[in-house]
């Protein structure tokens, strides 16, 4: 299955212009959407799954057109979406049973069988008594995901799934995210973390003021960013100076004082060598390069 995406823009009532002429193909697997707050992923999610109509441009999922065939590509979605809740006295396994009656499953066996199903790939068999809206914020992300995968979609969107969460629920929660992009179906994750993107997504697009600044393959993003990631060996004195005229990415103290990673075009005053990037130096480096201009 493929989405393909051409010329999306989107301008909220007010003039907000969130989405620029956005182009992109998105295939099976995890997909990666990196961005920081307010570059508009969450606008692009919510034009996905048909609860905003953009301003211009068309989204296609393999032959249907997401403005003429909404009922069919509902039919292929499940979403996730960023300010998930429950609602109050309602147990774990009540809420998912819940969702899937409203999905239009109306014999309760089968129902029982689909719950446990969800409840067991989440990891919350062992909390289904409890209840739902007093589960940690681990438990409840991974419940968002169980109400999202109800019906089988073939395309799960999930919005920033993994903000606020402690780093062990993270990475339990990427691991599920991996196992179902695994199937055959395509995932789409927002994230400002780049954690999030490096450890699971083959494909990713980063978004910086709602045009897409870079899309492919995460190694691709780094490689952009090479000879623009220095390490300098700094005093307690330079270290203040260095912070107001770079990008500091990471301090470290050393028996010296500091060793200062920074993401600039070049370093001229201190002591400095070009070291190899990774993806969160070259996520700095976008995202300066962006306010720079
Ligand atoms: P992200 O999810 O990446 O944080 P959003 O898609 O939520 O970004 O927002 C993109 C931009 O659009 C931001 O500047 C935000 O303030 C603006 N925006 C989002 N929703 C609305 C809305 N309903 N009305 C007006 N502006 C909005
Ligand atoms: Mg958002």
């Amino acid at each position: 299955m493929k989405i393909t995406i051409q010329g999306l823009s989107q301008i909220y009532p007010g003039g907000k212009r969130a989405l620029s002429k956005i182009d992109l193909e998105i295939g099976n697997g995890l997909f990666g959407l990196l961005g920081p707050n307010g570059s508009g992923k969450s606008t692009l999610m919510r034009i996905l799954v048909t609860l905003i109509k953009p301003t211009a441009g068309t989204i296609h999922i393999d032959r249907l057109d997401l403005q003429k065939d909404r009922k069919d590509i509902r039919r292929l979605l499940g979403y996730l979406p960023q300010e998930f809740s429950t609602f109050p006295n309602i147990k774990t396994w009540e809420f998912l049973d819940y969702i899937a009656r409203l999905s239009g499953m109306v014999n309760s066996k089968k129902r029982k069988s689909v719950v446990d199903e969800m409840l067991e790939k989440v990891a919350l068999f062992d909390a289904r008594e409890r209840l739902a809206n007093k589960l940690s914020g681990g438990m409840k992300r991974r419940l968002g995901i169980a109400q999202a995968l109800i019906n089988n979609p073939k395309i799960l969107i999930v919005d920033e799934p993994t903000t606020g969460l402690d780093p062990e629920e993270r990475i339990r929660f990427r691991n599920i995210l991996a196992d179902l992009g695994q199937e055959d179906r395509i995932i789409i994750l927002s994230t400002h973390i780049v954690g999030d993107i490096s450890s699971t997504c083959h494909d990713m697009a980063l978004l910086l003021n709602g045009e897409v600044a870079y899309k492919g393959q995460p190694e691709g993003l780094v490689n952009k960013a090479k000879g623009h990631v220095f390490q300098i060996d700094a005093s307690d004195s330079e270290l203040s100076k260095i912070k107001e005229q770079y990008a500091v990415i990471s301090t470290i103290p050393s028996e010296q004082g500091w060793i200062v990673q920074v993401v600039a075009e070049r370093i001229e005053g201190f002591r400095s060598k070009v070291i190899e990037p990774n993806l969160e130096h070259a996520y700095v480096y976008f995202v300066e390069n962006e306010t720079l201009t």
